[in-house]
């Protein structure tokens, strides 16, 4: 097998038995990068130089017989919407187009400690907006397994970087779903971790209460050798804490799914679902049980609601994060103004893309008077009611397994023009978001196109190793692992 088609273990064991060196991994994901960037266009900025220099160290360490973090030496990828000292981070906004920040994010920090080389920040839905990466100001990425498809969003440079080849491992964010219904519909594994379990110092926030950063990966342990690698409380985010905290999560692989119990949700199932995708997740509900795990329909009667909850809430606090980028401090600046008031007004109208502003709009509205008790305020009731849904079926599920989208990936273009179509594809993913929750999306079958098919893994709040644990199993039960995209097997 390539070296561009292995999982992180599998490179980290051949780092450390000195069968290959940190450059030739290095080497080997830019030369991918050459090859298939025309095609899958994952990347806004590489970061050839500094990556190369970081295996250069690594080998020397290696070398030196010095002990290194498991990671060391594993090519990463970033999504644009986190920080990089020194690095443009645009979100893939015409707003950011020339902005590079003086300080990089504390995930981006964890990387850099933990010796991973950085390739370069990959594309995203501009803000991280949108489930198909086509809001992007500057390009559309494709999904390798399927050129004429979109890879999801809005983390998906960072899926399809990872399917492709062009990195092993990458960094995302999700505030609906953005981790998750990429890595399915590029058939890699993705967590959104517990909100306050990764910290957001250093994203660009979009809907602060929601927001999470979380490891995208090919298989079960690669996503738990990242999440070790970046979780934890930080001083700098006050939100973040380290209830739960492991050191390292592969210690936790090992452990047996028998004599769990996992909650099958009814609502996730009905209407609106894609049979194949049904039968593939049930598929996959079979295994757990002749695993020993004990299989129950739990119910979450509000989930039909949490949609309507999720672009409320969310579109409220954009609006709200997105009034600091006004063209005074930083980023782009209108060039047609005769005063103030007309800078603000066209550095906006020109800097934003359609959807950020239908956001912007959606969300002054439902936080305006007259409309705050409406719907700004009933949708943190809902909340309420979701989260304590949740824990009436947590009171006697290890976890929950559902779909993570309705739907494999679709055609590029099909979704651009039906905004209502594209939220829809986040209906098995925002709940999560609304309750705090960690999920896991991972492959579990393929339809009958070929396309990747994922389902999710809910647990309660701080239950990451039971999720990658279980995960783990199945992947090793079935041989489910990461499948190749031609683009990547040539
Ligand atoms: N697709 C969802 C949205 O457009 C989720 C985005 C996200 O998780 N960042 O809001």
């Amino acid at each position: 097998m390539e070296l561009i088609q292995k999982t992180a273990a599998q490179l980290h064991r051949l780092l450390r038995d000195r069968e290959i060196t940190a450059a030739e991994i290095t080497d080997a994901v830019f030369a991918q990068i050459a090859a298939c960037e025309p095609q899958v266009q994952s990347y806004l900025a590489l970061t050839e130089e500094s990556a190369r220099k970081t295996a250069a160290l690594v080998d020397k360490k290696l070398a030196a017989g010095e002990e290194l973090p498991p990671l060391a030496g594993i090519p990463i990828a970033i999504k644009d919407n986190l920080c990089t000292e020194g690095v443009t981070t645009t979100c893939a906004s015409k707003m950011l187009y020339n902005f590079v920040p003086p300080y990089s994010a504390t995930v981006v920090k964890k990387v850099e400690e933990n010796l991973l080389p950085i390739t370069g920040k990959v594309n995203l839905d501009e803000f991280a907006m949108g489930s198909s990466c086509e809001n992007s100001h500057f390009q559309k990425t494709h999904n390798p397994h399927d050129l004429s498809r979109v890879p999801g969003g809005s983390s998906g440079g960072s899926a399809a970087s990872v399917a492709a080849g062009e990195a092993v491992l990458a960094l995302g964010s999700d505030t609906g779903g953005s981790i998750r219904q990429p890595a399915s519909f590029c058939g890699i594994v993705g967590l959104k971790p517990t909100y306050g379990a990764v910290s957001r110092y250093g994203l660009v926030a979009f809907a602060s209460s929601l927001d999470q950063v979380g490891p995208m990966a090919r298989s079960c342990e690669d996503t738990a050798m990242l999440f070790s690698a970046i979780s934890g409380a930080d001083e700098m985010d006050a939100t973040s804490c380290d209830r739960g905290h492991r050191a390292d999560y592969r210690d936790y692989l090992a452990r047996d799914v028998k004599g769990m119990t996992i909650g099958i949700p009814k609502e996730y199932f009905g209407e609106g679902i894609d049979e194949e995708v049904s039968a593939a997740v049930m598929q996959a509900a079979e295994v757990f049980r002749s695993l020993g795990a004990q299989v129950k329909e739990v119910s979450l009667p509000s989930s039909p609601h949490a949609l309507s909850a999720y672009y409320i809430i969310s579109s409220a606090e954009a609006s709200s994060n997105l009034a600091r980028f006004d063209g005074v401090k930083y980023g782009y600046r209108s060039e047609h103004y005769q005063n103030l008031q007309e800078m603000y007004v066209n550095t906006r109208t020109e800097g934003f893309g359609a959807e950020v502003k239908r956001r912007i709009m959606l969300g002054t509205y439902v936080l305006s008077s007259g409309y705050f008790d409406a719907y700004y305020k009933k949708g943190k009731a809902f909340q309420s009611a979701l989260c304590a849904e949740f824990d009436a079926c947590f009171a006697d599920c290890d976890f929950l397994l559902t779909p993570t989208v309705p739907q494999t990936a679709f055609k590029l273009g099909e979704n651009v023009d039906d905004p209502v179509k594209m939220y829809k594809s986040d209906i098995c993913t925002v709940p999560v978001n609304i309750a705090g929750l960690p999920a896991l999306a991972m492959p579990c079958g393929r339809d009958s196109q070929g396309l990747p098919i994922g389902m999710q893994l809910i647990g309660p709040h701080f239950g990451e190793d039971v999720l990658l644990s279980a995960g783990h199993r199945y992947e090793q039960a079935t041989g489910h692992q990461f499948t190749v995209p031609a683009i990547a097997s040539k």
